[in-house]
């Protein structure tokens, strides 16, 4: 498997080219050079894959939660087997480095068992009754065929959390992937695949986004929506679904606040949260964006971050000292040069880098701004990119109202030596997710997922299988 290969539909347990030989060019984000294509569904191949995964459901839910769990361990060891090539896959198509490839693709595995374990404790209840000859219980049933809509920013993780919840409850799965990096995502599949799961269970399908979405989403066979992407397109999206009565988990955009106070442990913050901006090239929704330090340790902070963004190794994500990639699209790059751009314009102090790196591949540098006003873009929209804003505070309830500003409320962080602080901070800051001292998200056993304009849904921790399930109330006399 070390060439790209030609990435192909998963239909009815079968892969394919499109029905009309549809397919388009898969880039290498490190040179900007075709590698490879991917196929491109059309309606005849999106009714093939409704049509499959309508049988499949009924092999499914008819499948013992003991034998689906028996089934997703067995794909999990297949995937670990095969992960070395499949991360070498990733960074090809998605330009991360090699290291940050292979713990996602392992991580992918651990999350497959997690989920395994789940399938077993799908628990009802019985209900105490108010007559002795009552029985009142609850069953879990799969909620059925599910669209799940993932993006490019970690081509595994992003499918993996919905196909194995989604496997676990017992439901069929048609997958749309990200056309940018479609042979990860294509390799997770196949380990399914040549687990033995049966064909029509799990579908993946690649093309255009919207047109795959629009035609998904109301089809009657379709009864679960999950997205992982923008905001807008997620409101989009769950409007649709709740027009036509569909469940839906929506995972969106992100614009995470970090709060450190005077007191925290400067060196275990800089040492903990600075790589966690760059990684992925801050490609990631729970990615740490807003940095409100409390005023003693501002401008010292601000400056270990700059200089830890100067030394940062950029490069091609195979090359053994890579730190950090380019970005996965060519879009983000203007894209993020005017929101740096009218940041500075606006009285912000660029502390480092803030362009594009060569013409050659989408690098862009590790950037660090500071002292950025609220009217700044950047201070308002995602930047989804290796920006770092470092601002100042001198009240708690100051950085705490900067932090629930935003209509964002993804993940938070922060950094005290306080208990007392911590805990006012875990209760007030708006967020799916607060993480303190340390950086503790994205396990498979706890919640992912957010509030408000970030969407609703968790795709961890035991409640992520519920969003795959129904409740029926079941209740008998005699
Ligand atoms: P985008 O909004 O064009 O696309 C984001 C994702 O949504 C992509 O995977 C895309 O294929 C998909 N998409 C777009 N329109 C769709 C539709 N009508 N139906 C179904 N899927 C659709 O943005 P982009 O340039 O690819 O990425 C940048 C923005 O996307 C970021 O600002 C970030 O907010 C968001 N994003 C978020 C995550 C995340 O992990 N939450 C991941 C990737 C992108």
């Amino acid at each position: 498997m070390n060439s790209y290969p030609d990435v192909q539909l998963y239909i009815d347990g079968q892969w394919r080219p499109a029905a009309d030989g549809r397919a388009l060019a898969v880039l290498n984000p490190a040179t900007a050079g075709q590698i490879g294509t991917v196929a491109h569904a059309g309606r005849a191949d999106l009714d093939a894959a409704l049509a499959a995964a309508e049988r499949g459901f009924q092999i499914w839910r008819r499948t013992s939660a003991f034998d689906r769990a028996k089934l997703m361990r067995k794909a999990a060891e297949l995937l670990r087997a095969r992960a070395e090539e499949i991360a070498r896959l990733m960074v090809r198509e998605n330009g991360k480095p090699l290291a940050q490839a292979r713990i996602e693709t392992l991580a992918g595995a651990d999350i497959i068992d997690w989920f395994a374990g789940e399938a077993q404790r799908s628990y009802g209840q019985v209900i105490p009754s108010r007559a002795p000859d009552v029985l009142q219980i609850t069953l879990k049933l799969p909620v059925g065929p599910v669209a799940a809509f993932t993006p490019w920013n970690f081509p595994i993780n992003q499918v993996v959390r919905k196909l194995s919840a989604a496997l676990a409850a017992g439901c069929s799965i048609i997958v749309k992937g990200p056309e940018e990096t479609p042979a990860s995502p294509a390799e997770l599949i196949r380990a399914f695949a040549d687990a033995g799961l049966p064909a029509g269970v799990a579908n993946l399908v690649y093309g255009v986004p919207a047109e795959i979405s629009e035609y998904l989403i109301p089809h009657p066979v379709i009864r679960k929506v999950s997205f992982t992407g923008s905001t807008p397109v997620g409101k989009h999206l769950a409007a649709l679904a709740g027009q036509h009565m569909k469940r839906a988990t929506m995972e969106l955009g992100g614009h995470a606040p970090v709060i450190i106070t005077a007191d925290a442990d400067l060196d275990l913050a800089a040492a903990t949260i600075i790589p966690g901006k760059f990684r992925n090239a801050g490609q990631v929704c729970v990615a740490p964006t807003r940095f409100l330090v409390e005023d003693p340790l501002a401008d010292a902070f601000a400056d270990r971050f700059a200089e830890a963004a100067r030394k940062l190794k950029v490069g091609d994500g195979m090359l053994p000292d890579t730190e950090m990639g380019p970005l996965a699209n060519e879009r983000r790059i203007p894209a993020l040069e005017a929101l740096v751009n009218d940041a500075v314009d606006r009285g912000a102090r660029l502390l480092a880098g803030g362009r594009r790196i060569g013409n050659e591949g989408w690098f862009f540098e590790p950037t660090v701004l500071a002292d950025v006003p609220v009217s700044a873009r950047i201070m308002n929209e995602e930047p989804f990119g290796p920006v770092a804003i470092v601002n100042r505070f001198s009240a708690l309830d100051d950085a705490i109202a900067e932090a629930n500003r935003l209509p964002f409320a993804l993940a938070a962080y922060a950094f005290t030596r306080d208990t007392a602080t911590a805990t006012r901070l875990g209760a007030e800051v708006e967020a799916g997710m607060m993480t303190i001292n340390h950086l503790g998200l994205a396990l498979p056993e706890i919640p992912f997922g957010g509030m408000k304009d970030s969407g609703h849904g968790t795709e961890g921790g035991s409640e992520a299988l519920d969003a795959y399930l129904e409740t029926r109330l079941v209740t008998r006399k005699g």
